[in-house]
Parts: C-alpha cells; structure tokens; sequence
C-alpha cells in the first residue's frame, strides 16, 4: 500500500452522488429568525432573552457551550482550566481534507483548542467542577483533548470534594483519532468511579444531539440525568439499529421524551428551569449523602 493511499482512507466517501447536506442547525444571522419547528417569525433579542427558546411551541434552538456557561453559571465565579489542550494528529489522518488542518480551521472558527470548555464555577452559590460542550466543534465529537479536559474535570471534583456538573452536545467519537477516541470512553467512565467512591454527586445535562461515544460513556453515567426537552439520544442512528435487530423501530425512539419513558432520563427540564433544577439536586444530594433523597423533585 503506497503512504499516499494508506492515509488517504476512503471512510467518507458517498454512496449516493448528488444528496445534499442538511442545513446546519446552528441560530442564523438576521434580526429575525424562523423557529424550525412551528415556523413563527420570532425577533431575535426575544428569543436571546427567552434562552434561544421558541415563545410559541418551546422548540429549543441549538445554542453554544459559553451560553449554558453564561445561564447556569453565577457571574464572575468561573474559572476556565485546561483551555490550551488540544489534539494532536499521532495518525496522521487524512479523510476530505487533513486532519491537522480540520483542527486548525475548526480553531479559527471557534477561537477554542477542542469540543469542551471546563472549569470551576458556581451554581446558585454551589461551587461545581463543570463542563460545557461545543457542538460546533467538530461536531461535539470526543477526541482525545476532551476525553482529557473530562477527566481532569472529574478529578478536579474529586480532589476539591465539589459536585460535577456537564452539560453534554455530541455526534460521538472523533473518527479521526479512531481507536484513541474510543479509549476516552474508558478513560472518563474510570475517573467517574473515583468520584462515585468519593460520594460527590454527578448531574449530567443532555442537549440536542447527544449520541454515540459520549453518550455511552460519561453522558449516561450521571448520578441525575436530565435533559432538555426534544433532545435526539441515543448510540447509533435509527438505520443502523433496524438493519443490525432486523425489526421496525418505534417513531420518535430516540427523542428525550421516549428515553425518558423508558428509564434512561431521569427528568426534562425546560432551559429556563434549568439553573434552578440543577441548584435543587445538588443541595439535596450535598444534604443528604446517605440516599435520604426527599419524596418531592422540583
Ligand atoms: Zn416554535
């Protein structure tokens, strides 16, 4: 095998010439905005003052890591940690274009080194080891850099005896860094037992998408999850499933409502209730370390 067709590895290469890609679903530019599930022209600042959500239907617009940062976080309390870890290329991957170069454009179009940022902050004056993903950032996707930043965020929990808090947007594994991204699974899902043997809690927030490899791993190993509402969940897409169990699969499976029916989630919460929800547990789960947990969840 020649060096050029050994890295050049055809793994994106389209069966179908002439399909289109889907919109991205990130908020456009323009004073108004059309909401993608009722269709109502909504103003812009409306929908910045309402949390990027609909006033109409409740759709919940895709938004950045800094805006959860902005809403769930007390003002001035966050302290970002890790922010110059980045990937590297040990593979030298070459799909469409480099992967070096992917990183670098995907940096010049964030202003971030990878798909998470993490810290410490306060939620409602309780002191969180947190973490916020960035869709954009190569589709939220877990390489090594953010299997990183997640551990040493958990760790950081640990060794300050504080809650972990993540608020989780993926599309799975880092393809580019193939076995390497899936270590992360293990790596993240072992610093979680420590935290678990610490008995320091772990709420993980699901937003629209999170699937695959982040999911399977520290996504779904909260000791609460929540989500927001109308959030796609799940490991793999709905095509793959039918053709591996060989059966019809159930509409709207894997929408946070449909995992919530059947165990997965522990709860949806509105964006606006997010805050005050996540503040809620905590004090609970801080109060009461033995499992005392109170009959009533807000
Ligand atoms: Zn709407």
């Amino acid at each position: 095998m020649t060096e050029n067709k050994k890295n050049n590895v055809p793994w994106f290469k389209r069966k179908f010439i002439g399909l289109k890609n889907q919109q991205p679903k990130e908020i456009p530019d323009g004073l108004w905005l059309k909401c993608e599930s009722c269709g109502e022209i909504i103003y812009r600042k409306e929908l910045a003052r309402n949390l990027w959500v609909c006033s109409i239907c409740g759709y919940h617009f895709r938004i950045e890591a800094k805006n959860y940062l902005d809403f769930l976080i007390d003002g001035g309390t966050f302290q970002e940690f890790d922010a110059e870890i980045a990937s590297t290329d040990p593979l030298n991957f070459v799909d469409s274009k480099k992967y070096t170069d992917r990183l670098q454009q995907t940096a010049n179009k964030t202003g971030a080194k990878s798909a998470i940022i993490t810290g410490i902050g306060d939620i409602d004056s309780i002191q969180t080891s947190c973490g916020f993903m960035e869709f954009k950032f190569i589709g939220g996707s877990m390489g090594s850099a953010l299997g990183e930043k997640v551990t040493r965020a958990i760790e950081r929990a640990v060794e300050r005896q504080i809650p972990l808090v993540m608020v989780s947007a993926s599309g799975g594994a880092r393809m580019q860094e193939s076995i390497l991204s899936l270590m992360q699974m293990a790596k993240t899902g072992t610093a979680l037992t420590k935290l678990h043997e610490a008995r320091l809690p772990f709420i993980s927030i699901l937003t629209n998408p999170t699937t695959a490899g982040v999911m399977a791993s520290y996504a779904s190993l909260g000791d609460i999850i929540l989500s927001e509402p109308g959030a796609l969940l799940g490991f793999a897409g709905p095509r793959v499933i039918q053709q591996t169990i060989g059966a019809e699969l159930p509409k709207g499976f894997q929408s946070a409502e449909f995992v919530l029916e059947h165990g997965f989630v522990d709860l949806i919460t509105p964006r606006d209730k997010l805050k005050t929800t996540i503040a809620s547990l905590l004090r609970y789960l801080i109060e009461c370390p033995q499992g005392n947990m109170p009959q009533t969840i807000p």
